[in-house]
């Protein structure tokens, strides 16, 4: 048996019995979806395709619905900038009061309005802030000034959840320390260490550079609680709520034009058509199989 708790991300597994596995909810456990393509930053690590996208709004709430029948437990709307997304309030809100799933977005804060968060409130679990650094860092890789990012994090931090996410790369290493000073002064909940991918003639963060993180990580002794992507743990000790759920059991990622894939970084997808996102997910299995 397996409880959630959406509000706080709790995780309880009683696994006294062994449920076979033909039992167990086909839902990937965790689904992201890139709601636009558009984002009004340039950030020069970004990896978002740039071509025009959107989902339909219908379609996304038919999406919910159907994950949250077929035991999904979380969803988290991303882009692109999803603030940017015009129905943001309607399709969270459906999620929230037509669901159980916990509902997460990932923003770099720079549109959170008062009237925005006033529209988003009581229909988000978790907000998650992109912030690589502070101060003149934070300002070249996202060209904002760091001064209006600290009182979208004070305005935010009044009626969500939230944690930073942090790209990790040469240019952002030294700031570690500083950008987890600003989650704990925030009262963020977490810190998601994002090593950078290789994108747009972009290398991608060196063995050096992810060393390095994994060694700050172990040298950490500050409250927030770190998190890393499946693929960046290296041999650095790591909870797992449900380690026998491994691939597409665990996460799956719809892009702006309705791909299914294994991550954002996957090329190979499946387009979510009217036969729904279990039937995507089935032929992506497959082709990974073939
Ligand atoms: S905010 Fe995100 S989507 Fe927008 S340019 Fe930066 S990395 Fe890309």
């Amino acid at each position: 048996m397996h409880l959630f708790d959406r509000r706080t991300g709790l995780n309880v597994l009683f696994d006294e019995v062994d449920v076979p596995e033909t039992l167990w909810a086909r839902a990937p456990r965790q689904v992201s979806i890139a709601l636009t393509n558009a984002c009004d930053l340039a950030c020069p690590f970004c990896y978002a395709p740039k071509n025009a996208a959107m989902l339909d709004a219908d379609r996304l709430c038919a999406w919910i619905d159907e994950l949250d029948a077929e035991g999904c437990l979380g969803i988290g709307f991303g882009g692109g900038e999803p603030t940017l997304y015009r129905r943001l309030p309607q399709v969270a809100r459906h999620a929230a009061e037509r669901s159980s799933l916990a509902v997460t977005m990932t923003t770099h804060a720079h549109r959170l309005t008062p009237q925005l968060i006033d529209a988003l409130a009581g229909a988000l679990n978790f907000v998650r802030v992109s912030v690589d650094g502070v101060g003149t860092t934070y300002e070249e890789q996202r060209g904002r000034p760091f001064s209006e990012l600290v009182q979208h994090l004070a305005r935010l931090g009044q009626t969500f959840r939230f944690g930073l996410n942090c790209v990790v790369n040469p240019q952002t290493l030294p700031d570690l320390d500083a950008v987890a000073d600003l989650a704990a002064s925030a009262g963020a909940a977490e810190l998601l260490l994002l090593p950078e991918r290789p994108a747009r003639g972009r290398p991608g963060s060196s063995p050096q550079t992810i060393a390095a993180l994994h060694q700050w990580i172990t040298n950490y002794r500050g409250p927030l609680p770190l998190t890393l992507g499946e693929g960046d743990t290296g041999s650095l000790p790591t909870a797992q709520p449900l380690p026998r759920e491994t691939g597409l059991r665990t996460y799956a990622h719809i892009d702006a034009a309705a791909t299914l894939r294994r991550t954002s970084y996957h090329s190979v997808g499946e387009p979510v058509d009217d036969r729904g996102i279990l039937a995507a997910l089935d032929r992506l299995q497959q082709k990974d199989v073939v």
